[in-house]
C-alpha cells in the first residue's frame, strides 16, 4: 500500500488543495493513512458553486441535445470499466469494503452511466391533448446546481446513482463525499472530465459535512439537494431545504425485517439471511438486522445460522476469500460495540460474536465478529434503532398477523426479506409490508433500472429507474397559441372565457 498525496479538491474543474483543514484518510483494516489532503473551506465551497453555476449557463453542456451529452456519459461508463481493477483497489483502501464488493461497486458504477446515457437519449416529454386553440405539452428542464451530498459506505456506487442522472439532465453537480472517504468522487470527477463533461460541470468538496455540507444546502445558488446519510442528517437538510422552497431527495437509514416462514427452503434463507446482514460488516442502509421466524423452524434455524456465521471469513479485504472487512473506523466500532452492550442491558443474550475478532490480520484495523442477538422484543431500543454494524437481532413469531406488525413497527421503511415457498403468502406479506424494496426469496439484489427509495423515516423520493432523471428536472407546461384570432379581451368583446378547459 502506498500512503499517497492526491489533488485534495476539485473546484471548477481544477484540482489543488483545499484551504481547509489537513487530514489523512485511514485503511480500515489497518488504521494506516493512504492519503493526505486538505480539506476544503467555505471559501472554496463558494467558489465552487459559482464556477458551477457558470458552467450551468455557459459551457454547453445543459443545451447540447440528449443524445450529445449521451455520448459522454458512455463514455464515462467505459473509462470506469477500463480502469475497474485500479478503481476498485481505491474504493477498498478508501473504505475497508472486501475485495469482492468494491468490484462489484465499480461495475455498478459504469452500469448507472450507462443507464442514464440511455435513459438521456431516449426520455420523451409530451404533448397534452389539446383542449383548445392552444398546442399544449409537458417539458422537463435542468435545474442548475446540485448538491451531492454521499455518505462512506459505498462511495462509487452512491456517487454514481447522483451524477449520472443529475448530468444526464443537464446539471452541474456538486458531490460532498463523506469526509472519511473522499476519493472515489474525485476519481470520479476526473473521468467525467476526461470523458468530456465540460469544466466546472462536476466539482468535488471533501470535508467535514455539518460545515460544507451544511454550507452547500443553504447556498442561494443550490437547486436542489440530493442526500444519502442518516436519518438524522437527512432531516436536519430537509428543514434547511424548507426555508428555500429546495426540492430534496433522500435516501436515509433502515431496520429492516427478513421473515422466515415455516415452509422456507432453510439452506437458502440461512445464506440470505447472512448475506443480509452481514455482507458490507452490516454497514449497509439495508441490511436485514430483525430477523423473524416461524416459531416451528426456530431452534433449527437459529443453530444452523449461528453455526454459519462463525465460518464467515472476516480478514483482510484484499484477499477475494474474505467476505467481512472492517468496519469503517474506531469510532464506528465503539457504537457497534455500544449498541451490543445495550442489547445486553435490555436482558438480550449473544447467541454468537458480540466481540472483536482475535488473530494477525485483524489486531490493527476495526474489525467486529458477526454478532447474533436473541431473547429480546421488537420494542426495543436494539430493534428500533439503526446500527449500521454486524448485529443482528433475532426473533420467533406465532402467526402472520403478528408477524406483519412486528415487520412494520419500526420508524423505518426501506426494505424487507421474505422467506417462502408459498406464493400466496410471499404476495399476502410483501404487500402488506411497508417499506420501498421488498426481496422475496432473495435480498440484497438491485437493478439501476429498479427504483429504490425509503418510506417514513427511510426516505423521500426515489433513486434509480429511467425516470430519476426527473428527479434533477424541473417540469414545465407549454400553451402555444394556434389560433390567428386574437384573445377575447383584444377587442373588448364577450367571447368565452378563459377558465378551465
Ligand atoms: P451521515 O453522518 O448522515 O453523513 C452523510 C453525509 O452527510 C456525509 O457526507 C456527511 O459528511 C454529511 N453531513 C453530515 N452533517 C451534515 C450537515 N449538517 N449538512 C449536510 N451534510 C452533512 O451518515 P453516514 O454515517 O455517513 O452514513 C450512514 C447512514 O447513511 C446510515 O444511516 C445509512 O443507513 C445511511 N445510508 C442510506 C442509504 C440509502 O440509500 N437509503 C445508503 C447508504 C447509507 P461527514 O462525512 O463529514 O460527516
Amino acid at each position: 500500500m502506498t500512503d499517497k498525496n492526491i489533488l485534495d479538491i476539485c473546484v471548477g474543474g481544477i484540482w489543488r488543495a483545499g484551504r481547509g483543514e489537513a487530514y489523512a484518510s485511514l485503511y480500515p483494516a489497518t488504521g494506516q493513512a493512504i492519503a493526505h489532503l486538505r480539506a476544503a473551506n467555505l471559501d472554496d465551497v463558494d467558489e465552487a458553486v459559482s464556477a458551477a453555476d457558470h458552467a450551468f449557463r455557459h459551457s454547453g453542456w445543459a443545451q447540447k441535445h440528449p443524445h450529445e451529452r449521451a455520448q459522454v456519459l458512455y463514455r464515462v461508463a467505459q473509462i470506469i470499466r477500463d480502469r475497474a481493477e485500479e478503481l476498485a483497489q481505491t474504493q477498498r483502501l478508501d473504505n475497508g469494503k472486501p475485495i469482492t464488493e468494491t468490484r462489484a461497486l465499480v461495475a455498478s458504477a459504469a452500469a448507472t452511466f450507462q443507464f442514464y446515457a440511455a435513459a438521456c437519449e431516449t426520455l420523451e416529454d409530451c404533448l397534452t391533448p389539446m383542449r383548445g386553440d392552444c398546442l399544449t405539452m409537458s417539458v422537463h428542464e435542468p435545474m442548475g446546481v446540485i448538491a451531492a451530498i454521499t455518505p462512506w459506505n459505498s462511495p462509487i456506487a452512491s456517487e454514481a446513482q447522483k451524477l449520472a442522472p443529475a448530468l444526464a439532465a443537464g446539471n452541474a453537480v456538486i458531490i460532498k463525499p463523506a469526509e472519511i472517504t473522499p476519493l472515489m468522487a474525485l476519481e470520479l470527477a476526473a473521468i467525467c472530465v476526461q470523458a468530456g463533461v465540460p469544466a466546472g460541470m462536476v466539482s468535488v468538496l471533501p470535508g467535514k459535512g455539518s460545515v460544507l455540507g451544511d454550507a452547500l444546502v443553504r447556498h442561494p445558488l443550490v437547486r436542489r439537494v440530493s442526500f444519502t446519510g442518516g436519518t438524522g442528517t437527512g432531516k436536519q437538510i430537509a428543514r434547511l431545504a424548507a426555508d428555500k422552497m429546495m426540492p430534496v431527495s433522500m435516501e436515509l437509514g433502515g431496520k429492516s425485517p427478513t421473515m422466515v416462514l415455516a415452509d422456507a427452503d432453510i439452506e437458502h434463507a440461512v445464506n440470505g439471511v447472512l448475506y443480509g446482514i452481514f455482507s458490507s460488516s452490516g454497514e449497509s442502509c439495508i441490511a436485514g438486522s430483525r430477523l423473524f421466524v416461524a416459531r416451528p423452524l426456530y431452534a433449527e434455524f437459529l443453530d444452523r445460522l449461528a453455526t454459519a456465521a462463525q465460518r464467515l471469513r472476516v480478514g483482510d479485504p484484499a484477499d477475494p476469500a474474505t467476505q467481512m472487512g472492517p468496519l469503517i473506523s474506531e469510532a464506528h466500532r465503539a457504537t457497534v460495540e455500544r449498541y451490543v452492550a445495550l442489547a445486553l442491558s435490555e436482558g438480550g443474550t449473544i447467541r454468537t460474536g458480540g466481540k472483536r475478532p482475535e488473530g494477525s490480520g485483524v489486531d490493527q484495523g476495526y474489525f467486529y465478529t458477526p454478532t447474533i442477538i436473541e431473547n429480546l422484543g421488537n420494542s426495543s431500543r436494539t430493534c428500533q434503532e439503526e446500527i449500521f454494524g454486524p448485529v443482528l437481532v433475532a426473533m420467533p413469531f406465532d402467526d402472520e398477523d403478528a408477524l406483519i406488525e412486528q415487520a412494520n413497527d419500526s420508524v423505518y421503511a426501506l426494505a424487507a426479506g421474505i422467506w417462502t415457498r408459498d406464493y400466496k403468502k410471499a404476495w399476502r406479506i410483501g404487500r402488506q409490508v411497508q417499506a420501498g424494496t421488498v426481496w422475496i426469496n432473495t435480498y440484497k439484489q438491485f437493478s439501476i433500472s429498479t427504483p429504490f427509495g425509503g418510506w417514513r423515516d427511510s426516505g423521500l423520493g426515489r433513486e434509480k429507474g429511467r425516470l430519476g432523471i426527473h428527479q434533477y428536472m424541473e417540469q414545465k407546461s407549454i400553451y402555444w397559441g394556434m389560433n390567428a384570432q386574437p384573445l377575447p379581451w383584444a377587442d373588448h368583446g364577450s367571447g368565452p372565457d378563459e377558465g378551465q378547459r
